[in-house]
């Protein structure tokens, strides 16, 4: 009988963990539990910051905006079933919005899920969250981890970006193995997201079409910004002098103050362009669906996507240009050089008159200072101290408080604004600016609606214990819309109404925090001031006149009204 050592064994815990961490992987952000709490530990121990929430969707939202912020997918971890969905709904929304996102989750045994056995927090976890992600992947064997998240990370960012759902049943993350031979089972993906060229005769079409044009103009969405491309495209902007709106998120590719921005003369833009380029943004329901009166019936498209099904989605693309923004800009910059291609300038112009005088309007709007504050003084107050602070990132959500901060707040840098996105959905604030503030050491202020903040207000517990350098401004005027709606019967709130006076800075005292309550613009751009120089974790509770605002922000339209006309 021989007496060798016994084997020296590794489990799919510290598999897992070492092929994250190969990866690049530096941040989890998720909440533990069955069978995930040794997990993140071990994740801790071995260097990667493990960021703890509240609620899995939080965790999610911020991992999805570390994707987007970082070009990396962020990874969140939940637990499985209801903690797998709670997380789901943030995979979905960044599949949504093309963030590249992995979401790991724990889960029950296959022998017990498949024959519906009834185990603890049991559900079917893969097929729950396929039609909801770019991709949905399961590990059965600790030996395929390392296959697992490289198939996790190759999808969430090649091509167009997005959520990735990864399965780990606990007895996999269980599951012994010998250590040499696992290490040979990891690898570290290569060139996760590859350039991709455009066709040349794709880029000659556009050209022609670009060449004709007497009225172009460039709509920069956030795919755009995502590209991290700024320079080509800032250098195609300006040789051509094309004039170019920015979707929200892509405010600050080219700083808002650009002279080619028409930000401000957004509709006569729409509505009188000839040929229109559009470069990471989709002809979704957030440009009209490219559909008159917004649009020119006559209008032309050229469309700028990794992602080539997205094109004839709403309207004909007369040039369709497939390929990474970065080189599709490269080459149509070579191109327009040689031509050269410029802007007419009775189109540029006209433009420039009509933004000197929405610019005029603004200024004479901004300059009021009621008492109680609209959204608009508010906005003023908080722009003014912004300008000073033009590393900071900003988070924005609600309905008013959204519409007027883009149109109030000028971005100077790319990527430093995030917001309700292409689902235009509530509940992402505090996940998105815990991401920013861990992501890029920088401070973050969130300019939230009232009830906005509520879907997500418990993560400033989270945001108190990291110490994150995060200012959540509360645009309170109590409640979804507005605070003033009688109610229709009885003595119940109305449906829109939130609780009166609400002190939400006191949320803030209660975990170790700073907080402001204030009623007036200076009041506000004090407190904002201080907040940022502290450094730390402050809210500014902002009391707004219950009457200020406006049903569903600039989305009215959208809201389907009875055909019956209601009883009293
Ligand atoms: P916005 O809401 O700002 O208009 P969208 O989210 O609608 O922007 O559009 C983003 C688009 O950018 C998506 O169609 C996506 O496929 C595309 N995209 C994302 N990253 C890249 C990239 N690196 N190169 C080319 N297209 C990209």
């Amino acid at each position: 009988m021989t007496t060798g050592s016994a084997p020296d064994l590794t489990d799919g815990f510290h598999l897992l963990v070492d092929a994250l961490k190969l990866n690049g992987v530096e941040t989890i952000y998720g909440l533990v539990g069955i069978p995930i709490t040794d997990l993140a530990r071990l994740a801790q121990a071995s260097g990667i910051r493990f960021i703890g929430f509240r609620h899995e969707t939080s965790a999610g939202n911020a991992a999805a905006a570390a994707g987007f912020l970082t070009g990396r997918p962020g990874v969140c971890l939940t637990v499985s079933a209801p903690g797998f969905l709670n997380g789901l709904v943030a995979l979905a929304n960044a599949t949504t919005n093309c963030f590249p996102m992995i979401q790991i989750s724990g889960s029950s045994e296959r022998e017990l899920v498949d024959l519906q056995r009834g185990d603890y927090e049991e559900l079917d976890q893969l097929n729950a969250a396929r039609p909801f992600a770019k991709a949905a992947y399961r590990i059965g064997r600790v030996q395929d981890i390392g296959l697992g998240v490289a198939r996790a990370i190759r999808t969430a960012v090649s091509g167009r970006p997005g959520g990735v759902y990864l399965d780990i049943p606990g007895a996999v993350l269980a599951e012994a193995i010998d250590t040499a031979t696992a290490a040979d089972t990891l690898w570290r993906v290569v060139d996760p997201a590859p350039r991709q060229l455009p066709a040349p005769e794709a880029v000659d079409r556009a050209v022609r079409l670009l060449a004709q044009a007497q009225r172009p103009l460039i709509v920069l969405g956030k795919g755009a910004a995502y590209a991290r491309c700024d320079n080509v495209i800032r250098q195609f902007v300006e040789t051509t002098e094309i004039p170019f709106l920015p979707m929200s998120m892509a405010k600050g590719i080219l700083p808002d103050t650009h002279p080619q921005s028409v930000a401000a003369a957004r509709s006569v833009a729409l509505a009188r362009a000839d040929v229109v380029m559009l470069v990471g943004a989709r002809l979704n329901w957030l440009l009209g669906h490219g559909e008159p009166p917004r649009w020119s019936t006559d209008a032309k498209f050229i469309q700028v996507d990794i992602e080539a099904s997205e094109f004839d989605s709403n309207r004909p693309i007369a040039a369709p240009l497939a390929g990474d923004i970065g080189s599709v800009m490269a080459a149509l910059l070579g191109r327009v050089r040689e031509l050269p291609i410029i802007a007419p300038t009775t189109w540029t112009g006209e433009l420039t008159e009509r933004r000197a005088h929405n610019d005029a309007a603004m200024r004479k709007r901004l300059a009021e200072d009621p008492h109680p504050m609209q959204f608009h003084n508010a906005l003023r107050a908080i722009r003014d101290v912004l300008v000073q602070h033009p590393q900071v990132y900003l988070v924005n959500e609600g309905a008013n408080a959204l519409d007027v901060a883009r149109n109030v707040i000028d971005m100077p840098a790319p990527r430093h604004r995030l917001d309700s996105g292409t689902w235009g959905v509530m509940g992402v604030g505090m996940g998105y600016a815990i991401a920013a503030a861990v992501e890029t050491g920088e401070r973050v202020v969130a300019i939230e609606g009232d009830s906005a903040f509520g879907f997500s207000a418990m993560e400033f517990e989270t945001i108190c214990r990291y110490r994150l350098p995060i200012t959540v401004v509360v645009l309170n005027n109590g409640g979804v819309y507005r605070g003033d709606e009688a109610p229709t019967s009885g003595t119940d709130p109305a449906p829109t109404v939130l609780s009166a006076h609400a002190r939400h800075e006191l949320i803030a005292e209660a975990f170790g925090g700073k907080g402001y309550h204030v009623t007036t613009s200076a009041e506000l751009q004090s407190a904002l001031t201080e907040a940022l120089a502290s450094n730390g974790p402050a809210i500014v509770d902002c009391e707004l006149d219950p009457a200020a605002g406006t049903e569903s922000g600039h989305l009215t339209s959208l809201n389907p009204k009875s055909a019956v006309t209601p009883p009293g």
